[in-house]
């Protein structure tokens, strides 16, 4: 029963979740949220409808000025922040649009995140900090035209001539693709040790492209590109050394999907609020539709499943922070969060009506964003997979 200390019910925090995050937690999170209302939330629409993000150097730099990029990352000027802070940023991020989130999450859970776990002193000391500071935008390219889940089955490779390393294949659908000064690149290779290897490859290298994919009806506010490379010759230190076969890219991707579990409630959070203020204002039948049990239902439920998406945002970084996350619990949280995401969005849409599929609101283009964030980073059905496997002991994924 509440007592004296027992503060009100706030609809936007019904839980009270606030009270998990520390003085540090909050500041960066209030950081961040006010850089996307000052720098995103005036120009996102207009950036969708054109299908363009314009000013994506700029927004890196300023990014980078605020300590997003590569934000748990340590030392070469990454912020050492912690994985809940980190989560926080990214939830603040995709509450504007999951292109930005996308931005960041590349640069820093996957371009950065492969150098710096996986990079000589070298690579780390020649990248790390201007892509850090967002002078040096990266991508990250494992998905090719035939292989997307199964990345097992890739067919660019990288073959030795003399101590140089020669790289040629196409990689598809890569974010950040034609504004990137780096590129890290997994090719198979057959020289030893073998297997699959990453490689850091500058964007000016001869023989390396670029091109964007055009006509996206999802994150229309995000660079997404073809990699074209065509017996591009690199030196032998191109290699990333730390690593072989495909726990290398799989361990970037399980980092990145840890902030796509909270990036999801951003959106949901944004879509959520915009019908939230639409039911108590539109009036129908002579009183607000959110006065209608029907609406109630769809909101209450709506509620329910963002501050629970939220919750084990923080439960997942808390373990990560304390080194205990597993990457089938990331499964877990970005199976149940990108779904319930995309869930609450569309529900959201119904509670505007007409108007739900207006850009003057957030609701539609969050979902439309969250139907890519639904099948990058490893689709439903592969994480549903790999928490089959998980909890059966069977291996489903090849049939
Ligand atoms: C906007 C956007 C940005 C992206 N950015 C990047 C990036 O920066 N870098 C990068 O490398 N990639 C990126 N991707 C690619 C993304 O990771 C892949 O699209 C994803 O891995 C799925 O691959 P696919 O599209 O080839 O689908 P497929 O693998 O062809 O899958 C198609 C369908 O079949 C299902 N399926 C496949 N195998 C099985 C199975 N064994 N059992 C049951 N169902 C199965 C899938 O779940 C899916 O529903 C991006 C994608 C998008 C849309």
């Amino acid at each position: 029963m509440p007592g004296a200390a027992t503060p009100p019910f706030d609809p936007y925090d019904p839980l009270g979740l606030d009270d998990l995050l520390t003085p540090e937690d909050r500041a960066v999170r209030d950081t961040v949220r006010k850089w996307a209302a000052d720098r995103v939330l005036p120009h996102v629409a207009d950036w969708y409808e054109r299908g363009e993000l314009p000013v994506i150097r700029e927004l890196a730099r300023e990014l980078g000025a605020i300590g997003a990029l590569g934000m748990p990352l340590t030392g070469y000027g990454c912020a050492g922040a912690s994985a809940v802070q980190y989560g926080l940023a990214c939830l603040e991020l995709e509450a504007a649009d999951s292109g930005i989130r996308s931005l960041v999450s590349v640069q820093g859970s996957l371009a950065m995140y492969a150098v710096h776990r996986y990079g000589s002193e070298e690579q780390k000391q020649r990248w790390l900090p201007s892509m850090a500071a967002g002078e040096v935008i990266g991508c990250f390219g494992l998905t090719e035209p035939d292989h997307g889940s199964d990345p097992a089955a890739m067919t660019t490779h990288a073959r030795r001539d003399g101590s140089d390393w020669v790289l040629s294949g196409r990689k598809m659908w890569i974010t950040n693709g034609s504004v990137a000064g780096v590129a890290v690149v997994w090719a198979q290779t057959t020289d030893a040790p073998g297997g699959i290897r990453g490689f850091v490859v500058p964007t000016d290298t001869p023989g390396f492209s670029a091109p964007e994919i055009h006509h996206k009806w999802s994150l229309r506010a995000s660079v997404t590109s073809e990699l074209v490379m065509d017996d591009v010759r690199l030196p032998a230190d191109a290699v990333l050394p730390e690593v072989t076969g495909l726990r290398g890219p799989l361990s970037c991707l399980s980092h990145a999907r840890y902030g796509i579990v909270w990036g999801a409630m951003g959106a949901a959070r944004s879509s959520f609020e915009a019908a939230l203020s639409y039911a108590t204002t539109r009036e129908q039948f002579g009183r607000p539709i959110g006065g209608f049990q029907l609406t109630q239902a769809k909101l209450a439920d709506m509620a329910v499943e963002l501050h629970k998406g939220i919750l084990l945002a923080h439960h997942l970084g808390q373990r990560m922070d304390a080194g205990r996350l597993r990457p089938e619990q990331v499964s877990f949280g970005k199976l149940n969060n990108v779904r319930e995401a995309i869930e609450i969005c569309r529900t959201a849409r119904t509670i505007l009506g007409a108007n739900g599929i207006s850009l003057e609101y957030p609701v539609m283009r969050h979902a439309t964003n969250l139907e890519s964030v639904l099948t990058y980073e490893g689709t439903v059905e592969m994480h549903q997979l790999v928490l089959g496997k998980a909890l059966t002991g069977l291996d489903a994924f090849r049939g």
